[in-house]
């Protein structure tokens, strides 16, 4: 028998999580009821905290998505939603966008999409951080991505202090 060897705890994913804020059922592809589950539990854990400190609700306009799914609103043949690390929270104006990008910044999401009317964030492992815009941009929208840069700056820098 060999004592010495460690047991190596199972990767956390696809097992229910308690989240304060969500319920699973609200990051489901809308095709399959129930596969909320797919979401990652690191991604969920991350949401529910900053809903926490942003004391507002969000609205999970897409969470985890199926290919077919993902297929039919148009998403990345990569998408980090396909893999449940991605959440698009609506936005329903500016006040709401700012905070929403604060809170999610604050808990260590690195990767931004940004919609008029939604954000996409991720915290897929094997994509590098990044930062960039769904529609042509024009100057609220450009405005918005600045907002997130610096947001993701502001917080960079004050964790080197
Ligand atoms: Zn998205």
């Amino acid at each position: 028998m060999n004592s010495n060897k460690k047991k190596v705890a199972p990767v956390a994913e696809n097992t229910e999580i308690k989240c304060q804020f969500f319920m699973l059922s609200e990051f489901d592809s809308p095709d399959v009821p129930g596969s909320g589950i797919n979401m990652q539990n690191q991604t969920l854990l991350l949401l529910d905290r900053a809903r926490a400190l942003a004391g507002i609700p969000f609205v999970i306009n897409s969470g985890f998505r199926t290919e077919a799914h993902n297929r039919r609103v148009g998403g990345a043949a990569n998408s980090t939603h396909l893999r449940g690390f991605a959440a698009d929270i609506r936005c329903a104006n500016r006040a709401n966008f700012e905070l929403v990008i604060l809170a999610l910044v604050a808990v260590g999401f690195k990767r931004f999409g940004v919609h008029h009317n939604y954000v996409h964030v991720d915290n897929d492992p094997y994509v590098p951080s990044s930062t960039w815009l769904y529609e042509r941009s024009n100057i609220e929208q450009n405005s918005r991505l600045e907002f997130v840069r610096a947001a993701l700056k502001m917080f960079e820098f004050m964790q080197r202090v």
